[in-house]
């Protein structure tokens, strides 16, 4: 048997450094809409693959753009709301539409 270590093919480099797991995601803590714990976690464009409905300003965030998933952290998977990165930001001052429920 020829000795051989285990070396993943290509380059799936998975370790990602300052990032740790939060159940099945990675995400971090952030005050949400109504002063929540919310976990929020960062959507690359290349990830975004489907139309969402942002709350922030009530359109949409087409596939392809990069984007925030926020939850509250006490909350279930079935609460995340994708939100455009600005909206997410100004969440606070500008609050949230009617449809956020
Ligand atoms: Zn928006």
């Amino acid at each position: 048997m020829p000795r051989r270590k285990p070396r993943p093919k290509g380059s799936q480099a998975r370790s990602q450094p300052g990032q740790r797991p939060i159940g099945d995601v990675f995400g971090r803590t952030e005050d949400g809409p109504g002063g929540e714990t919310y976990m929020v976690r960062a959507i690359a464009g290349t990830r975004a693959t489907k139309y969402y409905r942002c709350p922030g300003c009530d359109h949409e965030i087409p596939p392809g753009v990069a984007h925030v998933v926020a939850w509250p952290a006490h909350g279930g998977e079935e609460d995340r709301r994708h939100w455009h990165t600005g909206c997410w930001k100004g969440r606070h001052t500008r609050g949230i539409t009617r449809r956020w429920s």
